[in-house]
């Protein structure tokens, strides 16, 4: 080991850690100090200064001493005369080795759970640590890492994050990114044109999207490509912690249906993790807030704007602890976001080059030198209100005297704001309506909480300010607020939580084969639904109500799961007794359905495990079965509830000599009478007969008020 080879490590480290010093034992000669300097000043140590908010007591203590370190020594380095420095350096490098080790004596064996922000475009993990979540720093010394994964062609193997990113450019039909919006879902789900907006190959194949790479001749699915960028989170993460992940709690999309949950626990499984939950982002990220506040019965909007999807959700609790928390209501467009914002800029800029110089060559290079700039400028102009673009070396048509073109140009934020006011207003529409919703009015909103990258832009949290009269949240990182959330979620792990939505509807059979949902599909869970129920004859004796699974109208055409057979009702008119039915569905998929008649207090339950158990295969076709079939269930079902109130007319009629029923009564069953005895002769279905006898009590409605 030299000197220089001993730089390169600490450059791709930056951090100190066990075995750099080690090496730095060896190295006997220090020339090149200095380097060593600017390699040590973009550390952790350093970066702990600047911003040492998510920051333990003996790193702040060690980023101290590096910091002093550097500045006693500044003087030396400079003239290249570094020993003393390194010297000093590798003392404070053995006395955090040596704090190392005694906090890992402490914690010994300490199993970290992870939480993972797996993002459309951007991926955070989180650990918790002395009951405080923060998020790691991956190898490239980011705490973000891009949800992208390319195939590399000269090694064969997968890149993930930043190295990915680069390769957009070179290697645009093999770099996936976006794979969230695939993962989980049927490929019928998507439209050919939406699809061809991606430059990377996709195949359609037994309902599932598969990504192809030309390099290897093969086709991935999206959880095999999802899980190579697991694979180097956990890998970060466990450089980082300084030992083995096998565990980790992962946020989704609080609209994820159950197969988009089930296909990313998948994925985790390929990368070898164990999932112990997933939670919704918006869950996580008002968590992250709560966390130790004790705040009864609170209500906070969580505002995400990402790249690619802008989502509004109300989560409310009763208590910081993750079970008091639930989804109320969500809102949101999964097709905007801040890369919109970078798009509309980039429109803007391209033209005015155009203008400025005709002879500027449009190639990749190009179009990558702009896109670059345009993400710089844009993030800049969150914090300033003005940035200059300046993109030096754009190439030029080869008939063109100059060699290459610089353009530059100062954009203000106003500017910017309004090159991107149709984004602006759509989501401010959005925003409105989701405020509107009943659901969101009736609640008393006591915090306004901002996520995702994009949501750092000036207009955004001033409009959402305006919008909600509550001046939004700001103290945690957006970008790392969700992953935040997920780390304490795993402090308060249950282990046998996988999944926590219901994935097809549940509910009882009724007479006529009619199907009465009681908790529909993609419900949060745990969740308890009731409803009351009759009996259909006079005098019944007992009921029986049968439990199904799935989406179809009809009852016998879904998935019979068991019923209740319930005796010692009360014995009266039909319509007259009262069951109370009551479906309560744990986290882990457990149903128990209990039924009790109001009146005798007699009651039975059933419960019935793993209704979770079904494949996600099984689950599309029921689904695309009942999606298939609903017109002609409708049909059925709507003949049957015409005829249900036929009968019930008929029973009417049978009252008909009674002395007691009131003139106009007597009125409506003539006409009646006269309606159903022209149609019973015509044969008319009993669709259009219900609608005549619907107008008939209209009209005697509206008489009896002219008269009254
Ligand atoms: P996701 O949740 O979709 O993975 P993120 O929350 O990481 O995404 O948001 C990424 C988006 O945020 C990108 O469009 C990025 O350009 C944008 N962004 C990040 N930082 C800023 C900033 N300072 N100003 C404006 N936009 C930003
Ligand atoms: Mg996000």
């Amino acid at each position: 080991m030299d000197l220089s080879e001993f730089i390169r490590l600490l450059l791709e480290r930056k951090k100190l850690d066990r075995e750099i010093y080690q090496l730095s034992l060896k190295v006997e000669d220090f020339p090149y100090c200095y380097q060593v300097l600017k390699a040590i000043d973009g550390s952790d140590g350093i970066q702990r200064i600047l911003n040492p908010k998510n920051c333990g007591e003996i790193d702040l203590a060690y980023a101290d001493l590096q910091f002093q370190c550097i500045q006693n020594h500044k003087d030396d380095l400079i003239q290249k005369n570094g020993k003393k420095f390194l010297d000093e350096l590798t003392e404070i490098g053995k006395m955090r080795l040596r704090v190392n080790e005694i906090s890992q004596e402490k914690n010994y064996q300490k199993e970290y759970i992870i939480g993972i922000d797996l993002g459309t475009t951007n991926s955070v993990v989180a650990y918790v640590e002395n009951e405080k979540a923060e998020t790691i720093q991956n190898q490239d010394g980011n705490r973000i890492t891009p949800s992208t994964i390319s195939l590399n062609k000269r090694t064969k193997k997968f890149d993930v994050g930043k190295y990915a990113e680069n390769q957009k450019i070179k290697n645009p039909s093999e770099t996936f990114y976006s794979i969230k919006r695939f993962i989980g879902r049927r490929s019928s789900e998507f439209n050919a044109s939406f699809l061809k907006q991606y430059p990377f190959f996709m195949r359609k194949k037994n309902e599932k999207i598969y990504l192809y790479s030309k390099s290897l001749d093969k086709d991935f699915t999206c959880e095999e490509i999802s899980a190579q960028l697991l694979i180097k989170l956990k890998a970060d993460a466990e450089k980082f912690l300084n030992t083995k992940i096998k565990k980790c709690v992962i946020t989704v999309p609080a609209y994820f249906d159950h197969n988009q949950r089930k296909a990313t626990k998948t994925a985790a499984e390929i990368a070898d993790l164990t999932v112990v939950r997933i939670i919704n982002e918006p869950t996580a990220a008002a968590l992250a807030y709560a966390i130790g506040k004790k705040e009864a019965n609170s209500n906070t909007l969580v505002f995400d704007l990402g790249g690619g999807t802008f989502d509004i959700s109300l989560v409310s609790s009763s208590g910081d602890n993750l079970d008091s928390f639930s989804v109320v209501a969500t809102k949101g467009d999964r097709d905007l976001g801040g890369d919109d914002y970078s798009n509309l800029l980039f429109n803007f800029i391209v033209k005015l080059i155009k203008k400025e110089n005709s002879n500027v060559l449009f190639n990749t290079r190009t179009y990558g030198l702009i896109r670059e700039e345009v993400n710089r400028v844009k993030h800049a102009l969150s914090e300033r209100e003005s940035e200059e673009f300046n993109i030096p070396f754009l190439p030029l048509h080869k008939n063109s005297d100059e060699q290459e073109f610089s353009f530059e140009y100062e954009i203000s934020r106003p500017q910017f704001e309004s090159i991107t006011e149709s984004l602006n207003a759509k989501i401010k529409s959005i925003s409105k309506k989701f405020l509107n919703l009943k659901s969101v009015k009736s609640k008393d909103i006591n915090k306004v909480v901002l996520v995702g990258g994009a949501s750092r832009m000036p207009f955004f949290s001033e409009m959402i300010e305006e919008m909600t009269s509550i001046i939004p949240n700001i103290d945690l990182n957006p970008d790392e607020i969700v992953a935040l959330g997920a780390a304490y979620c795993a402090e308060y792990k249950d282990e046998k939580i996988i999944v926590d939505v219901n994935p097809l509807s549940l509910g009882v059979g009724l007479i006529k084969d009619k199907y009465s949902v009681l908790i529909p599909a993609n419900n949060l869970l745990p969740t308890k639904k009731s409803e009351i129920f009759t009996t259909v004859t006079d005098l019944q004796k007992s009921v029986i109500f049968p439990i199904y699974q799935g989406e179809r109208l009809l009852a016998s055409k879904n998935i019979k799961l068991g019923e209740i057979h319930l005796e010692n009702i009360l014995i009266a008119e039909r319509g007259v007794p009262k069951f109370d039915v009551q479906f309560f569905m744990n986290i882990e998929g457990i149903l128990t359905v209990k039924a009790i008649d109001k009146d005798t207090k007699s009651e039975k339950v059933v419960k019935i495990e793993n209704t979770l158990d079904l494949q996600p295969e099984e689950i599309e076709r029921l689904k695309k079965l009942a999606f298939d079939f609903s017109n002609e269930d409708k049909e059925i079902v709507e003949y049957r509830d015409n005829v249900d109130i036929l009968e019930a007319w008929m029973g009417i009629f049978k009252k008909y000599s009674d002395p007691k029923l009131s003139n106009t009564d007597r009125i409506i069953l003539e006409k009646i009478k006269d309606c159903l005895i022209r149609q019973e002769k015509s044969h008319e279905d009993p669709l259009s007969l219900s609608r005549s006898l619907q107008i008939i009590i209209q009209e005697q409605d509206s008489l009896e008020k002219i008269s009254a």
